[in-house]
């Protein structure tokens, strides 16, 4: 099947072919090409069914067809949860790989799926977070290609969460992965266009350059729990330091004083069901090269 998509992508090298490939009886997840040839690039959407800022960068693609230099794959992970407009319908996906075809939950054949569709791509993963509003980056690693790629994103930070990776998608496929904004508005929609752009442009496969800046370097320290609680709120902003001694959240009114101080992320008050996000350090500042010209 996949060859004969890529031969009619070899005729009509500038058309898109969307191709469906199904799972057991449903439909497990979307894949498109943008090229000819076999990609060593993935755009990955819908990882969280209820973050739809990748999808809507996925589609837009589709219909402006660029003509790429190099093949890229274009992936909707989670269709099922997209549909239903739920992060995940049985487990959460990005937490459940490497998974297996034998898996009892839908999330956990999927990232089995997800991973063969993946095997030999360099993966630009979209999501979308309540916690922070301006978009960031979070790798795995701090391998020369991120600290070469992501410079080159219109992202305020890079977060290195390896002490806290389990069964996320960058564990098997190395993967760039992208907050893009505040789940379900329009602006994360555009940053997630803009995003995959300046991702597709960085690794050749879209034409032009693109801007490097200087990016402070987050690594995950600690998980910041939070108690069952009717109320919950957060004093701090993310990536601003807190100092000792400050409030930095509360449950019911009962507020956690930090001991230490640290960098919040992707904290919120309700983002998640028993954390109210990440404690991280400030591990560097790449700085941007100067100009050559
Ligand atoms: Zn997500």
């Amino acid at each position: 099947m996949i060859a004969q998509d890529m031969q009619g992508l070899l005729t009509r090298p500038e058309k898109t072919e969307l191709h469906l490939k199904s799972g057991h009886n449903y439909q497990l997840m979307r894949v498109a090409q943008l090229g000819s040839g076999t990609p060593e690039l993935a755009v990955v959407a819908g990882i969280h069914g209820d973050e739809p800022c990748g999808v809507r960068a996925i589609e837009r693609l589709l219909d402006d067809r660029p003509t790429v230099e190099r093949p890229v794959k274009l992936i909707v992970a989670n269709e099922k949860a997209l549909e239903r407009r739920v992060r995940y319908v049985d487990e959460d996906l990005n937490r459940a790989f490497p998974g297996s075809p034998d898996a009892t939950t839908h999330e956990g054949q999927l990232a089995n799926r997800l991973v063969d569709e993946l095997e030999g791509c360099l993966g630009f993963s979209m999501h979308s977070t309540q916690s922070h509003a301006e978009p960031f980056a979070i790798v795995n690693g701090l391998t020369d290609r991120a600290t070469t790629l992501c410079p080159q994103l219109p992202v305020s930070a890079m977060v290195e969460t390896s002490n806290f990776s389990d069964g996320r998608l960058f564990t098997e496929i190395e993967t760039i992965e992208v907050e893009c904004g505040l789940q379900g508005s329009e602006t994360a929609a555009e940053n997630a266009d803009r995003l995959t752009r300046s991702f597709l442009t960085a690794v050749g496969a879209l034409p032009g350059d693109t801007m490097a800046r200087d990016l402070p370097i987050f690594r995950l320290t600690d998980v910041i729990r939070k108690h069952q609680a009717e109320t919950y709120e957060v004093f701090v902003d993310n990536f601003r330091r807190v100092d000792p001694g400050s409030p930095f959240a509360a449950a019911d009114g009962d507020a956690q004083v930090a001991e230490e101080p640290f960098y919040p992320v992707l904290m919120s008050p309700n983002g998640y069901r028993d954390v109210f996000g990440y404690a991280a350090e400030k591990v560097d500042v790449l700085q941007r090269p100067t100009a050559a010209d």
